[in-house]
């Protein structure tokens, strides 16, 4: 089992773009990380920097503590299963299999084969493979190459979503026969929660956040995890003292203003925070904890319902502005109908609007 570091690690390309901003991070031997960003985030960049496709401006990356950064690929002890991979066209399967096999080693390992259910797909070219086929294909040469080390580039995502879920589960069967340390980096929220442990989430080229899945979820420490990670209602506003008119010795009260208007709460007093320092605010929640009701006042109107899980996930807009809320209590109204909603004070999350960092970490 061996442990992936890296120091300082960053790359920017030609005209300023980020690649990586310096990233620390350490994957524990026989690990399995799982980092989650959107398109563009640097997932594919810390990769290949990782597997020597790409030098790095900066920053070092160890092995079990030995500098590796200046091996070339082959010497790194560290394997690439790249988004779209590819295999030599004209060998058949069990011809790119050998490929890989480890000297003085002649015949295929059965049990691999057995594992990862190729036995049929021996004497096929890779042009009659499935892409979940492909995908079985190359994990098998990582088993046979025996690498310590794996990098997944997104493997499901040429994959279609039925595909997916069955790959994702024999990809589980899969890390129970190996000791590998494992990479995973992936836009899918789904992947995440079904493979790691431990979740990073990256965002232009910076790494926000890494804790498990459940505590990303629970305690997003910036407004982009609750948003890519959580599926978080965010609003951007402001506070405002409420003084009341009739009686200005009333302690006066703070209220959260979302800059649309449309979302106004008490700020609760509990809340311990120094809110009057922070000009921008964004207010944040997830759609299991709205509470939601029919009304015939509300100026909310439903928008869409979609099934989810054993219940609905339902979107509610006011003008331009939407929050999303799951609904557990038999089929939703029809689309257009008015309804109330609440937030409940204990499930409000708070973040600097300028920095989106968490307010009460
Ligand atoms: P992801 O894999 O998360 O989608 P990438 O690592 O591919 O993200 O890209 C991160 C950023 O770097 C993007 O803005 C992308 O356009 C840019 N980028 C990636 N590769 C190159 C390259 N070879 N030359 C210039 N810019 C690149
Ligand atoms: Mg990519």
């Amino acid at each position: 089992m061996s442990a992936l570091t890296i120091r300082g690690l960053s790359k920017f390309y030609p005209g300023g773009v980020v690649g990586l901003h310096p990233t620390d991070l350490t994957v524990e031997g026989g690990e399995r990380l799982v980092l989650l960003g959107p398109s563009g985030s640097g997932k594919s960049t810390l990769l290949r920097l990782l597997i020597g496709l790409e030098t790095p401006d900066a920053g070092e990356i160890l092995v079990d503590g030995v500098r590796i950064d200046k091996l070339p690929p082959h010497q790194r002890g560290i394997a690439l299963v790249p988004q779209r991979p590819a295999l030599f066209p004209q060998m058949t399967v069990q011809q790119n299999l050998e490929t890989v096999l480890p000297r003085p080693e002649r015949t295929l390992p059965a049990a691999i084969l057995e594992l990862l259910r190729l036995g049929e797909l021996l004497r096929r070219f890779p042009h009659q493979l499935s892409g979940g086929e492909t995908q079985r294909v190359v994990l098998a040469k990582l088993l046979i190459r025996k690498v310590s080390i794996w990098l997944l580039d997104e493997p499901f995502s040429g994959l279609d979503p039925v595909f997916r879920a069955k790959f994702r589960q024999e990809l589980h069967l899969l890390l129970g026969q190996t000791s590998a340390t494992m990479l995973f980096v992936t836009h899918d929220p789904a992947d995440a929660w079904s493979l790691g442990r431990r979740v990073g989430v990256l965002g232009e080229g910076v790494l926000h956040s890494l804790s498990t899945a459940d505590e990303l979820r629970s305690r997003p420490t910036t407004s982009f995890v609750a948003s890519t990670f959580g599926g978080f209602n965010l609003f951007d506003g402001g506070i405002e003292r409420l003084v009341s008119p009739s009686d200005p010795s009333v302690e006066s009260k703070l209220v959260f203003v979302s800059e649309c208007g449309s979302v106004r709460i008490a700020v609760p007093d509990h809340s311990g925070l120094r809110f009057e320092s922070t000009h921008r605010l964004t207010l944040g929640i997830r759609p299991e904890d709205v509470r939601s009701g029919p009304a015939e006042q509300s100026a909310w109107l439903l928008v869409s319902a979609e099934p989810a899980g054993s219940g609905w996930l339902l979107t509610v807009a006011q003008g331009r502005t939407r929050l999303r809320m799951e609904w557990r209590s038999g089929s939703p109204p029809p689309v257009g109908t008015p309804l109330e909603w609440i937030l409940p004070p204990e499930r409000l999350h708070w973040f600097d609007g300028r920095t989106g960092r968490r307010l009460d970490v």
